[in-house]
Formats: structure tokens, C-alpha cells, sequence
């Protein structure tokens, strides 16, 4: 009796529980902060999803580098990197989990970068865990590389998102395995001393859809909380996230951006 009575309470306690909204980190927050004038909170679970766009050019072969571009891999040349602790092969490295990120030798500041990337063919993991990486430019400020092929997660946190502060304007995702490319067009800030005198700006091409628009980088990107520009800098190398998940990248060269003579 006592048995059966503990064993009703259980399920009365697993349906109350199923009939209850419970908080899913994975898929967001409802108690991170905001930035100022950012009607969002970071990762916010109610941050609408922008439209899904298919791209025409999944998959598509590298082109090749403009003339005056500084190649960064070519899929075999890894003398560029001052560390880059992950996989090599067939053209492309490949994150290895738990080994560090993939960092230039070079420090850079405005500059258009372009690379191409590919998460898991074999779906793994869900939300965040999902074919996660990042082109971390200037190594604080980051374009999310997430599979964002019909992969819930917080809007701000999926592919070709500014990680914790805008979400892409569309979701122009490919299928896992399948090669995707992201064009950044990015200004580094400027400080005077201690003091920011101007903000970084991003705009981002995903599998040739502007997916972000001139931005205003709102300062380092952290998971669930608020950026800033406490830390002034110079030109810093740029970083290519390791998030534990096996995400392949290649052809990665970018050009330093010059005013108009
Ligand atoms: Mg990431």
C-alpha cells in the first residue's frame, strides 16, 4: 500500500511538473541583463527568430583569394597560426574538443575576412552544443558559428548572431556537413587612452545573405551577460573558437582595410 501510494505521489509530482513551465537554459533566459537601450536580454528565451532564407550557395567550391588578400590557411600552410592545436586534413582543421582555439600569429584591425566552415555532418548534442564555434575578431568579439539548420536556440545565440546582442537578420543557414561561408566586414574600435571614441562595427554575409548590416558591436561578448569596452586595445590577433564541438574550417584570408587614398 505504502508502495502504491508512494509511486502515485510520484506521478502526480512528474504531471504537475510536466504542466509546469521549466526554465531550459539551452533555449534562453528570463533573468540575464540588458543592455542599455536593448529592448532583449541576453539570450533571452522570448527574443523572436528571424525568418529562415535558403541560401543558393551550399556547399559551394572556394573561390579563390583576391590578389592582395593575406591568406591565413589554405588548407595545408599552418605557418600563420600561433596556435592552432586542432586537426588537419583533406584541406580543412577541424576543431578537436577541449584543445584550445586557433589563434594568428598577426594582430589585425579593420579588415574584411572571409572563411568557410562546416559543422557535423552527424547531428550531435542540441541548442548550443551543436556545431558551436565562433570567429572571434580581435579574439573578443564574436560571430557565432553555430548549426543553425533547424536547431532551436536563443535567437542570439545562433549562427551568424553578434553572440548576446543581435540576432542575423535571417537565418541563412545550410545543412550540417555542408561548407557555409561568412564574409565579415569589420571596424575595429578606436580609444584614446582609457577612453572609447569609437565602437566597433560588423557587417556579415552568411552563404552570400547579409545577415548583418553595419552593426554597432556593443562591446566583448560574453554568455549571459553584458559586454563592454572596459579593456582599450590595438590591433589584436584574430581567434577562432574551440566550443568543443568538431566544426571544420578553410580558405581563411583576410585584407586589411586602408582609407580611400
Ligand atoms: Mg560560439
Amino acid at each position: 500500500m505504502l508502495k502504491n501510494t508512494l509511486i502515485l505521489t510520484a506521478a502526480l509530482a512528474a504531471s504537475a511538473l510536466a504542466q509546469t513551465p521549466q526554465p531550459n537554459h539551452d533555449l534562453g533566459y528570463d533573468n540575464t541583463p540588458t543592455y542599455p537601450g536593448m529592448k532583449w536580454r541576453v539570450h533571452d528565451s522570448t527574443r523572436p527568430h528571424p525568418e529562415v532564407v535558403t541560401p543558393g550557395m551550399c556547399n559551394a567550391p572556394s573561390l579563390k583569394p583576391p590578389s592582395d588578400a593575406e591568406v591565413l590557411f589554405d588548407g595545408k600552410d599552418t605557418s600563420k597560426w600561433s596556435q592552432l592545436p586542432w586537426k588537419l586534413e583533406n584541406g580543412y582543421m577541424e576543431v578537436i574538443p577541449h584543445k584550445g582555439g586557433a589563434i594568428t600569429k598577426e594582430a589585425f584591425g579593420d579588415i574584411q575576412l572571409h572563411l568557410e566552415w562546416a559543422s557535423p555532418a552527424k547531428i550531435e548534442g542540441a541548442s548550443q552544443n551543436r556545431g558551436n564555434s565562433g570567429v572571434m575578431l580581435m579574439g573578443k568579439y564574436e560571430v557565432q558559428v553555430l548549426d543553425s539548420y533547424q536547431n532551436p536556440t536563443y535567437a542570439d545565440g545562433q549562427a551568424a548572431a553578434i553572440y548576446g546582442q543581435y540576432t542575423p537578420l535571417v537565418n541563412a543557414s545550410c545543412k550540417p556537413g555542408e561548407w557555409q561561408f561568412y564574409d565579415i566586414i569589420f571596424e575595429a574600435p578606436k580609444f584614446e587612452g582609457s577612453k572609447l571614441v569609437k565602437p566597433a562595427f560588423v557587417t556579415v554575409i552568411h552563404n552570400g545573405v547579409i545577415v548583418e548590416n553595419h552593426e554597432q558591436i556593443l562591446g566583448t561578448t560574453p554568455h549571459a551577460q553584458v559586454g563592454n569596452y572596459n579593456t582599450p586595445h590595438g590591433d589584436l590577433p584574430l581567434e577562432l573558437q574551440n566550443h568543443n564541438t568538431s566544426v571544420r574550417y578553410r580558405n581563411i584570408w583576410v585584407r586589411r582595410l586602408k582609407p580611400r587614398i
